[in-house]
């Protein structure tokens, strides 16, 4: 089988740095807060071009504490893609606010700016993109956006650590990013952890203090906050990591080339779209075809793994009911969750495991029911 994600192949070639890391943490006896957090802190600020990184102990947590810090809660209205991970408005309903959904943009997935406008109401506090699949938002139309609205803008960058838009890398360009290091994530750690980036240095100290119950001294608590914290020993890893992502996005673009010199002549799927508003880092590359679950089916039957990320848009799924959205509602991301599928990608994968899918792809494509059936 080819696996959509193989994580052995990379801590093969780094394990003796790994291995040091960890060890030197164990030795160190500092697991909680220690020098490794707050150097990957400040590598992860300069990578994506910040003053300030606050290390958490996940992306849905950077999420939920960008949304406190920004002082979002009830009676509020964050505007979101229904098409995105559940982390998304499970953020904005945990800190009490309200998602109100956007349609996305068919060829990016991403929130469609021209369709944000009309969800604007008196109550709605920010825009809560999510640069999807590792590709970057339309970030220049969503800030005149909100600039014009006066609206916040919280990035969802958990799968797009590294995607620029405009030259300017994504987690930048609105009041605050937010970062997965989910090991499935194109920077992973060996367990949860999580990060937000931002400017205002009234943010970072707020997000500091939530991360530490609520305390910016010790035992001294401000406010109601979380135990957020990114660990001495996923910094550590994440640390020797770093320095590779670059070459790792370089490798994940040059695969997502290779799959579209493969696949560009099947009429019967979508591509991911080339160009766009700035560098994709392919987390994922998704394709889309109809009767999507045939092709999936026939793929798995000739040994390669694919995934549907997300098979059911959120503003049908039971978390959102109170909203009393409808089907129809957000056509684009309804057609999208019936068609997407994710091919396998990761730094790794090599041309004869590429060779095999693109292959398997074509065939399948061709006759889905025949290969299913094998
Ligand atoms: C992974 C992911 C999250 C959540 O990150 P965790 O670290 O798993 O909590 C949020 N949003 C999106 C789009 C994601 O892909």
């Amino acid at each position: 089988m080819i696996q959509i994600l193989d994580l052995r192949e990379q801590y093969a070639a780094l394990k003796p740095q790994i291995d040091a890391a960890i060890m030197g943490v164990l030795e160190s006896g500092t697991f909680i807060g220690g020098p490794n957090v707050a150097a990957f802190e400040n590598e992860i600020a300069a990578y994506v071009g910040t003053r300030y990184a606050v290390g958490l102990n996940s992306g849905t947590d950077a999420l939920t504490l960008a949304l406190r810090a920004l002082d979002i809660g009830p009676g509020d209205e964050v505007i979101t893609t229904p098409f995105t991970f559940a982390a998304t408005t499970e953020a904005i309903v945990n800190v009490g606010a309200r998602p109100t959904f956007a349609d996305i943009d068919s060829v990016t997935y991403n929130l469609d700016p021209s369709r944000i406008r009309s969800a604007i109401t008196p109550r709605t506090k920010a825009i809560l993109p999510v640069h999807l699949y590792g590709a970057p938002a339309n970030m220049d139309e969503i800030v005149a956006l909100a600039r014009r609205h006066g609206l916040a803008i919280v990035e969802d960058c958990a799968q797009a650590i590294g995607a620029d838009c405009g030259g300017r890398r994504v987690g930048s360009i609105g009041d605050v990013g937010c970062f997965s290091f989910f090991p499935s994530k194109n920077l992973g750690a060996f367990g949860d952890g999580g990060m937000i980036t931002t400017n205002d240095e009234r943010l970072a100290r707020r997000v500091r203090r939530l991360r530490a119950h609520g305390a910016s001294v010790k035992y001294h608590h401000e406010e109601p906050g979380y135990n957020s914290r990114l660990d001495e020993l996923q910094a550590a890893i994440l640390r020797v990591k770093l320095p590779h992502l670059e070459g790792w996005i370089a490798e994940r673009r040059s695969i997502a080339a290779a799959y579209h010199r493969g696949l560009r002549s099947l009429s019967a799927l979508t591509l991911p779209a080339r160009g766009g508003v700035g560098r994709h880092v392919f987390h994922q590359y998704t394709i889309g075809v109809d009767a999507r679950d045939d092709v999936k089916a026939a793929l798995a039957a000739a040994g390669v793994q694919t995934m549907v990320y997300y098979p059911e848009p959120l503003h049908l799924q039971p978390i959102h009911h109170g909203l009393r959205y409808k089907a129809g509602d957000f056509p684009e991301s309804e057609r999208a969750a019936a068609r997407v599928l994710s091919l396998p990608i990761y730094p790794e994968l090599g041309s004869e495991r590429l060779a095999a899918v693109v292959e398997a792809v074509a065939s399948a494509v061709e006759r889905p029911l025949a290969l299913a059936a094998r």
